[in-house]
């Protein structure tokens, strides 16, 4: 509609501002932009094998982000020049086939574009009646079935593992004891949370800010093969309710962060039964492999946890920040986040009018539609399809361990249950240490560290859907080329 003009002589074109373009030549020059923009990034995704997988940023590079405010805008072409520039060539090169570090997701085109229609559309998923929300809802449906939870249980999608845990850790700790939500930790009794030594920090951060404190955690010792020892749970459980302390809660791991190791969970399961505390999954890193026949059986008793939470910025190559927490329980769920307040209740009837309110299962309010480039990425690929590119990973994590045995002047830790494998040339940390840093500064790929047995490895983790088995070939030649180098180094001097 537009606007009636009241009084001959006044313009149309009134005095208050907007961030659109004001006509429709203004429209076109934006879209050429975006239009430049697109085919610009499909390139430089086209082209990424072409480029070193991280280098480091020029002085210049780095005095350039210290300007002064810009208190004046400036064309777009221009700001998307200086993005051009200086931002793009030096991500943190998790896109590259060769980027084995930490655990990251490369991310696709596909969820590219997701995150821009998301953008656009730009809703609020607080839980009102739109479609956004049934997408959310879909995707909760579709990830309840692939873990085993009944449709019953309750979800929510989050920025990432950490969050996912703490929200679960909190759901559990409501439960245990509801009046802590009114009256704080202060009067309840000591409550206990048990996990392996092998353990992500999130969960203890997550004890931090739930007032439990890190004291609250029992680390509790591991197997050779990094997997908790369900025994000394028990016993640890045993042990403190005899000296007065609550346990509350039991933590599985399905992917441990270091090595990949998964706990026996149909074990933890067992326990968490017979002892009548929470049973969580921390399944940032693993949780996927459930959807892969292959390695389903590994996490056989994940669905008989309480709650999981799993990243899909991980090995489920949807781009940052995304992750999700399900809970069996709804309601005890519901009861520990849900908030009384007028101005978002539900309505009867209009935008409000939808009982479930995604803002009653975490601590977010306002909430983007971060479950748009998860049903893109389903939707297009298919669940085989991401399925089979998990298995193709851990076949991959096995090829290059069986490399790493051939190769005398290298050695293995001999865990891991899925994608990581831990190396390290035969030679002291220092070495090790030099190897890495050539290799991630060189550009030619970039694997990261851990610390296992008092020993710094070099870690791969294959969470990529752009690696070949190639790849894993050349950086174990690199290793030992660098490697070689260094010992003739040491000898001459
Ligand atoms: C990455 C990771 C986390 C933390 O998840 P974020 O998405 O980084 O917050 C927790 N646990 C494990 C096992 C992880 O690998």
């Amino acid at each position: 509609m537009r606007p009636k003009v009241k009084h001959v002589g006044m313009t149309t074109d009134h005095h208050e501002e907007t961030l659109d373009p004001r006509s429709a030549d203004e429209w076109a020059a934006l879209g050429a932009v975006g239009r430049r923009i697109i085919d610009d990034s499909l390139d430089w995704l086209r082209s990424v094998r072409e480029r070193p997988a991280w280098r480091p940023m020029g002085a210049d590079v780095v005095r350039s982000f210290d300007e002064d405010l810009p208190r004046a805008g400036q064309p777009v072409e221009k700001t998307y020049r200086e993005f051009v520039e200086r931002i793009l060539p030096f991500p943190t090169g998790n896109v590259h086939p060769r980027f084995w570090g930490w655990v990251m997701s490369p991310g696709t085109p596909v969820a590219a574009f997701a995150e821009y229609l998301a953008a656009t559309m730009n809703p609020m998923l607080l839980g009102y009646v739109d479609a956004p929300a049934r997408v959310e809802d879909q995707v909760l449906g579709w990830w309840k079935e692939l873990l085993g939870f009944p449709k019953s249980a309750s979800g929510l999608l989050v920025s990432g593992g950490s969050s996912g845990n703490l929200v679960a850790l909190a759901v559990a700790r409501a439960r245990a004891f509801p009046n802590v939500l009114r009256e704080g930790v202060r009067g309840a009794p000591s409550m206990t949370v048990y996990a392996s030594t092998e353990t992500h920090a999130c969960v203890r951060r997550a004890l931090e800010v739930l007032g439990l404190g890190a004291a609250a955690l029992r680390s509790i010792p591991v197997d050779a093969a990094r997997r908790v020892r369900v025994d000394s749970m028990a016993e640890a459980i045993a042990r403190d309710r005899r000296e007065g302390h609550v346990p509350i809660a039991i933590v599985g791991n399905a992917g441990t962060v270091a090595t990949g190791a998964v706990d026996d969970l149909a074990a933890l399961a067992a326990l968490s039964e017979r002892e009548r505390v929470w049973f969580h999954v921390d399944g940032a890193l693993g949780a996927a492999a459930r959807i892969a026949p292959k390695l389903r059986s590994k996490l056989a008793g994940l669905e008989r946890a309480d709650s999981v939470a799993f990243d899909f910025h991980k090995w489920l190559q949807v781009p940052y920040e995304c992750a999700c927490v399900l809970v069996r329980d709804a309601d005890a769920h519901r009861r520990a986040f849900v908030h009384d307040a007028s101005y978002v209740a539900p309505m009867e009837r209009g935008v409000a009018a939808r009982a479930h309110r995604y803002s009653d299962y975490g601590v977010q309010l306002s909430r983007g539609f971060r479950a748009l480039k998860v049903w893109m990425t389903m939707k297009t690929f298919g669940v085989d399809k991401l399925a089979r590119l998990i298995e193709q990973n851990v076949e991959q994590a096995r090829h290059l361990a069986a490399r790493v045995d051939s190769e005398p002047m290298l050695e293995r830790e001999p865990s891991g249950d899925l994608n990581i494998v831990c190396l390290r040339w035969r030679g002291d940390d220092a070495s090790n240490r030099e190897i890495l840093y050539r290799i991630q500064e060189s550009g030619f790929a970039v694997p990261s560290q851990v610390v296992l047995g008092d020993r710094f490895w070099l870690r791969v983790c294959i969470s990529n859907h752009r690696t070949r088995r190639d790849d894993l070939d050349a950086f174990v030649d690199e290793v030992l080329r660098i490697g070689a180098k260094l010992e003739a180094h040491r000898r001459l001097r």
